[in-house]
């Protein structure tokens, strides 16, 4: 009897606790950088536990009727945060998640929105992305920022799926998505707002913070012009401040121009991998942040890509 007793009172503090702790996660702050186009600036850094994995740009846009989510951070708690920050702007009901890409900073946070009726929208490729390399995930970032922060992570699938193009309406306010072929990764979407030309670019797109390739350094190249002419005027980053359109992009085509060349010469002369991972970018170094972090990563994806052409 008094085990049953404490047994509930347990529950019942738990829950509280739980509760509190929901409710103390202060909303994330956020930058309307059009009207009704919000984003949190994710720090320029690698997933730790000082920054709770909240490294990638996130973000939202509000239309008449309701509110699209684009993408949700590295932990639900960051996520959760996002949903505050929505909250604390309008009481219209988050219609859709949207994940870029499959990758841990960017949809780590989806289960905060899961238990909110939204419909979480990704290109067709993202389910099996998330299949084969989600318990990898789960898994190593533990390591990064902890059990704590991982333990509520769950990794949502979209229902919607985008094949080459879609248009989600808002309310007086409509998205262009884009499906892209394997590019930086093998489920690329963007997400264009129509009415103030905000184009988010997932990690298509990369600014001040050193491009990551994890798809195919070849077919980026060839997806940097049509990426460019969506009719966009300023473009969100994945990673890094906003900017112009197109011209955000002419630093990410310079490195992997800079890269993929390099790496072709590396391969022409016969250089094994290691001396090219060495040498492959050098003269992009002091212009990105993260350098030292991926360049090598980078080259030995493009070393093992141009050596099989
Ligand atoms: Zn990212």
């Amino acid at each position: 009897m008094i085990a049953r007793m404490l047994r509930a009172i347990f529950a019942v503090l738990s829950i509280a606790s739980t509760v509190q702790a929901q409710q103390s996660d202060p909303p994330l702050p956020v930058s309307e950088i059009a009207p009704g186009v919000y984003v949190h600036f994710g720090a320029v850094e690698l997933m730790t536990r000082s920054n709770e994995g909240g490294i990638a740009n996130i973000g939202f846009i509000i239309g008449n009727d309701a509110v699209a989510a684009i993408d949700t951070g590295g932990s639900v708690r960051e996520g959760r945060r996002l949903l505050q920050a929505i909250r604390s702007r309008t009481d219209r009901p988050v219609r859709y998640v949207i994940n870029t890409h499959g990758h841990p900073d960017h949809v780590f946070g989806n289960a905060a929105f899961g238990s909110y009726a939204a419909t979480f929208v990704g290109h067709k490729n993202l389910p099996q992305a998330l299949a084969t390399r989600g318990p990898f995930y789960l898994e190593s970032f533990r390591r990064l920022i902890g059990d704590e922060l991982m333990a509520e992570v769950r990794l949502i699938e979209p229902t919607v799926l985008v094949d080459n193009e879609m248009t989600l309406d808002l309310g007086g306010r409509t998205l262009t998505l884009k499906a892209w072929p394997t590019a930086h990764s093998d489920s690329d979407l963007t997400v264009l707002d129509g009415t103030t030309g905000t184009l988010f670019g997932g990690d298509l797109v990369f600014s001040g913070h050193i491009p990551i390739i994890d798809g195919s350094l070849r077919r980026w190249l060839t997806m940097l012009d049509p990426l460019a002419a969506l009719p966009a005027r300023q473009v969100v980053p994945g990673h890094g401040p906003i900017g112009a359109w197109p011209g955000a992009l002419d630093d990410e085509r310079r490195y992997l121009q800079t890269l993929s060349a390099d790496v072709r010469t590396s391969v022409s002369r016969g250089a094994p991998l290691k001396s090219a991972t060495e040498t492959a970018g050098a003269a992009e170094k002091s212009r990105w942040q993260l350098f030292d972090d991926y360049n090598a990563r980078n080259a030995t994806a493009a070393y093992s890509e141009i050596e099989w052409e």
